[in-house]
């Protein structure tokens, strides 16, 4: 018989077909590919040598579209309201999520699960604008790798969720891309780096980029990385400090621009001063480019008081990352600095004092993420490692519980927040009622005890449980999280094999700040919610209780006593006036336990009558 061959580990089948993977940092502000080639990653740059692709896409009224820089034209002020900047911000977002619509210069129309973007050539969703991006990336791949692709890895910020995560496969797909997988931002970062050849132990990844701002704590163990706490912020970056640094200049010049160019104008005025500002002290603001009547010269000091507070912001957002880890600052033994916003001397000197070492910042901050995505993409693509970084294993982590309803509207955490992914946790479960056949699953997202507190991500229904007693179906609950973050839930009944599966795909975003808040009431309620939870169940236990004592008393009521009857009775009247109207756990369950005592005897005499039913069943077949 013939030997199947089975390939050395680490080598693809034919050393010789290498498949072409990307990957692709799909920013806010920029967009980059990158690809390993000779055994190093490096990012791709278009026909005239720049590796950044503008996040930028322009609808002009007389047709066709421009796309990065020549969008960015645009941008700048004589078509603002058709050129689509940020669109990230807005991919997975329903209207009630985006909180700064004011500062965008195009209008949006509020559309069932993700809003639109009006413009002169008709509504555009996000979607379609970022696959605009990622088509353009694609191509110039192809023109510069001569040959299609066969797949990429695309980055997204770290508190991105289903929705917003399916918003980026579904351009990617819209793209013609093959999604190996999408990462996490840090994470890729972490991989450009090479941390796993680095000391074991605890890194962060701090990534202020133009939209977002994202931390990630990982432990590195035996070269492999786990994600132990993810936090940050998704509505700050750059184009805040932008927008900071203007609204000071309009206060310092008292002009007010009145048409959306020429805010547009003082906007690309006040980045340019900013950006500036990272290698020299002082900038000269021309008067035109502000709409003043003078220019003036702007100092680094100037610009960095007014934008103290931004900064402050992230550092807020790494405390909390740490406190969710559980540690200190000096606990982390090297800070990774990804984004272009980290060239700002004020935030390396804030992080440098926060965590009381001089960050990591070699690598171009703009690039880090993409060549860590193109890493991992040659990876999965089979294909020799790059730098000899071989068996990575990078894991992810979930930012906010899942769970399932349980009786009287409680919640049973499946999978615990910060659980790393890809993750399949599984759970039993059981029927309320005699003879029930179907059970309702309603899948929840939260740290709070009642379904009420926590937000509803899917409901579905398990049918054809066979029938059976309260209690004595076992069905098992499933909750599966892939590399991606994407849920699925499935039950199955044990004895029949029934089953039902859904998969989760929110149609609308949470915002960071919602992530946030929820976490905040997490924890202001845990006591108020301990106590609403052991109502609940007390509650849930009297009514369990007398159901099972009134289907008793149906079936076999003949074997009581009248007085033992009346005794019984009155148990379970005390019962349900003391469910129904005491706001006291304990109440109810002395009430409940009452009951049980009460009804021993009765209980004593059912098994009696069915053992002699069960011989005298039995008497009939053997005798
Ligand atoms: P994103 O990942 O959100 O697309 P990037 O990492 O490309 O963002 O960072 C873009 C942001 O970095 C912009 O706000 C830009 O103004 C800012 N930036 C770029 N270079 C500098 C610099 N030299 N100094 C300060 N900020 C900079
Ligand atoms: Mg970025």
């Amino acid at each position: 018989m013939a030997l199947l061959q089975i390939s050395e580990p680490g080598q693809s089948p034919n050393p010789h077909q290498r498949r072409l993977a990307v990957g692709i940092d799909l920013g806010t502000t920029h967009s980059l590919v990158a690809t390993v080639r000779h055994g190093v990653a490096e990012c791709l740059p278009d026909a005239q040598g720049r590796v950044l692709l503008p996040s930028v896409v322009a609808y002009p009224a007389g047709g066709g579209r421009r796309i990065g820089w020549a969008a960015l034209q645009g941008a700048d002020g004589n078509d603002a309201a058709n050129t689509v900047a940020s669109a990230k911000r807005l991919m997975g977002r329903a209207m009630a999520d985006i909180t700064h619509r004011d500062q965008l210069p195009y209008a949006l129309a509020d559309r069932p699960g993700m809003v639109a973007i009006v413009t002169a050539q008709g509504e555009k969703s996000p979607v379609e604008v970022s696959a605009e991006i990622l088509a353009t990336l694609r191509q110039r791949a192809e023109d510069t790798l001569g040959d299609e692709l066969y797949g990429a890895v695309i980055t997204v910020p770290a508190y991105f969720d289903d929705a917003q995560r399916q918003a980026t496969k579904d351009a990617a797909q819209l793209a013609g891309l093959n999604v190996l997988r999408l990462i996490n931002e840090p994470t890729a970062a972490a991989i450009a780096y090479g941390l796993d050849r680095a000391a074991e132990g605890v890194y962060a990844v701090y990534d202020l980029g133009g939209g977002t701002f994202d931390i990630s704590i990982l432990r590195l163990t035996q070269g492999v990385f786990e994600v132990i706490a993810t936090g940050g912020d998704s509505a700050l970056g750059g184009d805040d400090y932008d927008h900071a640094l203007a609204a000071w200049i309009q206060a310092r010049t008292g002009a007010h621009p009145d048409s959306a160019e020429a805010r547009a104008t003082l906007l690309q005025a006040a980045r340019t001063a900013k950006e500036a500002l990272s290698a020299t002290e002082k900038v000269a603001i021309q008067a035109e480019q502000v709409g003043a009547k003078a220019g003036f010269d702007l100092t680094r000091a100037d610009f960095e008081a007014a934008t103290a507070a931004l900064t402050e912001r992230s550092l807020a957002a790494v405390r909390r990352a740490l406190a969710d880890a559980r540690l200190a600052p000096q606990d982390v033994q090297g800070v990774v600095m990804v984004g272009g916003s980290t060239r700002m001397p004020q935030v390396r000197r804030a992080v440098a004092g926060l965590f009381g070492r001089e960050p990591l910042t070699n690598l171009n901050p703009d690039e880090v993420v993409a060549l860590g995505a193109a890493v991992q993409a040659n990876q999965l693509a089979g294909n020799p490692a790059a730098g000899g970084a071989e068996d990575l294993l990078l894991l992810d982590v979930i930012p906010l519980s899942l769970g399932i309803e349980t009786m009287g509207g409680l919640v049973e955490r499946i999978v615990p927040r910060n659980q790393t992914i890809p993750t399949a946790m599984a759970q039993d479960f059981t029927t309320y009622k005699d003879g029930q056949t179907a059970l309702a699953l309603h899948v929840v997202q939260g740290e709070r005890d009642l379904v009420q507190d926590c937000r509803s991500l899917a409901r579905f229904e398990l049918r054809g449980i066979p029938p059976m007693a309260a209690g004595a179906a076992r069905i098992r609950v499933t909750f599966s999280v892939d590399a991606d973050g994407l849920l699925t839930v499935s039950a199955r009944e044990q004895t029949s094999g029934a089953e039902a599966q859904i998969d989760v795909k929110p149609s609308y975003g949470l915002s960071d700040e919602q992530i946030a808040r929820m976490l905040q009431d997490s924890f202001s309620t845990a006591q108020a919610d301990m106590a609403a939870r052991a109502l609940v169940e007390a509650r849930v236990e009297a009514d369990r209780m007398l159901l099972a004592t009134q289907s008793a008393l149906a079936a076999d009521g003949a074997l009581l006593s009248a007085g033992e009857r009346v005794s019984i009775d009155a148990l379970m009247h005390a019962l349900r006036d003391t469910a129904a109207s005491s706001p006291d756990a304990a109440a109810i369950d002395a009430a409940t336990e009452a009951l049980a005592k009460g009804t021993e005897a009765f209980a004593a005499a059912r098994m009696n009558a069915g053992i002699q039913k069960a011989l005298a069943g039995k008497a009939v077949d053997t005798l």
